[in-house]
């Protein structure tokens, strides 16, 4: 089932079209409005304007069942809730200290002390 234009509302942070739905649990849950092969959340309506869904990737989670559709969850989508980190320059300004570099240094420091008790 695909959900009407009159049923979307849209992203508060990117403007896209999204299907408010309310998850086994009770929570709100926005989903991309058309059905992806590659979601993991059954919905199906269950009234005007009402979608209910859920997850279809826990332990105990049942099959699709033929009345679902699978939908993508829109936080997985959503272009402005996963901003991209620009890459780091390869000079650093003088004050900038780079963190990666002495944490895999401690981490390595960490799995040698390990492997010798
Ligand atoms: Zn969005």
């Amino acid at each position: 089932m695909i959900p009407t234009g009159r049923e979307l509302s849209l992203c508060g942070l990117c403007r896209e079209p999204i299907l408010w739905t309310v998850t086994e649990a009770g929570n709100r849950l926005a989903v991309d409005p058309n059905p992806a092969a590659t979601g993991n959340t059954a919905c199906y309506r269950t009234g005007p304007r009402a979608w209910k869904s859920r997850a279809l990737h826990g332990v105990e989670a049942l099959p699709r069942q033929p009345w679902e559709d699978v939908f993508m969850p829109h936080v997985a989508t959503c272009a402005r809730a996963n901003p991209v980190q620009t890459e780091l320059p390869a000079v650093l300004p003088p004050n900038v200290v780079r963190l990666d570099l002495a944490r895999q240094r401690r981490a390595l420091k960490g799995a040698r002390r390990n492997a010798t008790r």
